[in-house]
């Protein structure tokens, strides 16, 4: 089979590569569609980012076929191995999350998403930039129909919002600002405003995800004409926002009018509020934990990964529910499809300079 392999830094190649077999308790899948993540897209550039020295080792090891990247995917089960009841050949799946050891004490008392000993898709063990690839069936779910493998593809970052949403504790009637309308935050708005949020804010200083925002119902705030923490306490009667959401990550640069997002979301929640951390952020911040304690605020840092909802349902199923009932259009962000894994060089380009290159959301790569 075909597959992208990785032998250096900034440099790749298309090879022809043994097609695995699904070992006990695994699936081989007929990928159809990749979303690229802007940490593999950094890696690639040789960034210090999250899994660096995982990467590293993996190219500096010398394999000839050094197998990198593309945990984001959709696909459809082709063949099962011993042991699987749970899936079925023609299911399509995707995965929300990484695979978890089983056997620690988080994972043998429910709480798998903090266990330490997770293996990552596309880092510890080939991912699927390929025409197949070979998984466990714990970190997959399948995709709803009616949900499009584009959708598909682009679940799992929204499984991530739906925790990050959960655990704000929204209340009925409650009045969210989120700063930045990447895809990230455009979904945690949404999701708010299915969560009961009465009015939802968002900021950005780029047209178009405040266009898009707008159109689906949440007031875009346009940082470079209007201060988003005067805007926001003039339509709460001068209180602040319930939730603030900090949804830049990365430099605290963009997306905001060269204010920090995250001191904006402190100064915009009310007393009692609560500013929620989805962003990851590079660096350290500046932030006055006086000003925190005397509006008795709660800075919330979600739990990351797949949590349990409730019986039958968790994060990553939520999600895939969420898109098939069009609460949250995530297609909305796909906006670069790109035909063939040759065209990996130049997704990595449009994922990493999407201004350049007038994209929403990450470039998706379209397997035959
Ligand atoms: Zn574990």
């Amino acid at each position: 089979m075909d597959a992208v392999v990785i032998n250096e830094f900034e440099s790749f190649d298309v090879a022809n590569v043994p097609r695995p077999e699904p070992s006990a308790g695994e699936v081989l899948i007929d990928v159809s569609r990749v979303q690229l993540s802007v940490t593999e897209c950094l890696l690639y550039r040789g960034e210090s980012v999250a899994h660096y020295d995982t990467v590293k080792r993996q190219i500096r090891e010398g394999n000839p076929y050094t197998r990198l990247f593309g945990h984001e995917f959709c696909g459809t089960v082709t063949e099962c191995g011993p042991e699987v009841d749970s899936y079925q050949v023609g299911d399509r799946v995707y995965a929300p999350g990484k695979i978890h050891c089983g056997a620690c004490p988080y994972c043998r008392s429910g709480h798998e998403n903090y266990c330490p000993n997770t293996e990552a898709i596309g880092y510890d063990r080939p991912g699927t930039l390929a025409e197949y690839a070979r998984l466990p069936v714990e970190p997959l779910r399948r995709v709803p129909a009616g949900v499009s493998d584009a959708e598909g593809a682009a679940l799992q970052p929204l499984a991530s919002s739906v925790l990050c949403m959960v655990d704000a504790d929204i209340d009925p009637g409650d009045d969210v600002l989120v700063v930045g309308a990447g895809v990230m935050g455009f979904q945690c708005a949404l999701l708010a405003k299915r969560f009961g949020a009465e009015s939802v804010y968002v900021t950005d200083i780029r047209d178009r995800p405040l266009d898009i925002a707008a159109a689906n119902g949440v007031v875009p705030i346009d940082a470079t004409q209007t201060d988003p923490v005067a805007a926001v306490r003039e339509a709460t009667g001068g209180l602040g926002a319930d939730v603030a959401v900090e949804a830049v990550g990365g430099a605290q640069s963009h997306a905001t009018s060269g204010d920090d997002p995250l001191a904006q979301a402190f100064r915009a929640v009310r007393r009692g509020g609560t500013v929620l951390q989805v962003g990851h952020i590079s660096g350290d911040v500046e932030m006055t934990p006086r000003s925190a304690r005397s509006k008795a605020i709660r800075w919330e840092n979600p739990r990351k990964g797949v949590a349990d909802l409730g019986p039958g349902t968790d994060t990553g199923t939520l999600a895939g529910e969420f898109v098939a009932s069009g609460a949250v259009p995530i297609g909305e962000y796909v906006t670069h499809e790109l035909a063939g894994l040759g065209s990996f060089g130049t997704a990595v380009d449009i994922t990493l300079e999407k201004k350049a290159h007038d994209a929403l959301g990450p470039a998706q790569i379209v397997l035959d």
